[in-house]
């Protein structure tokens, strides 16, 4: 059996990570959870996953500045890294994009449109 699709998830508030996991969990896939960005790189290295979800607002580190970390990081710079964001002030789809993030979800998660859209960002299908 091929090894399941790894998804790493960094996010500081544990109802999100709670729910996410679950939604993701039920689709088949992997999933990692980190409730900061350096336990997030961290894990990043230990098992290279093939997307990660990057909420912004988080302690210490904000998401922009580790997604700069992990696209500069020789390993893991070909990841995709999705920005979850409750931002939603004109601008910050753009600064996620700056930083390095190739792709971007708005929160509140959308638990019925989340399983599409990281199929999406996974190449597997269009969105529509
Ligand atoms: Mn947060």
């Amino acid at each position: 059996m091929p090894a399941p699709t790894s998804i790493l998830y960094v996010e500081d508030n544990v109802d999100n990570r709670l729910l996410v996991t679950r939604v993701l969990e039920a689709e088949g896939y992997q999933v990692l959870g980190a409730s900061d960005g350096l336990d997030g790189l961290a894990l990043a290295e230990a098992h290279e996953p093939d997307l990660i979800l990057m909420d912004i607002n988080l302690p210490e580190i904000d998401g922009y500045s580790m997604t700069a970390r992990l696209k500069s990081h020789p390993h893991l710079a070909h990841i995709p890294i999705i920005a979850l964001t409750a931002n939603v002030m004109k601008g910050d789809r753009e600064r996620s994009l700056a930083a390095g993030c190739d792709g971007y979800i708005q929160k509140p998660i959308d638990v019925d449109q989340l399983p599409r859209q990281i199929e999406y960002f996974l190449g597997r299908r269009t969105l529509n």
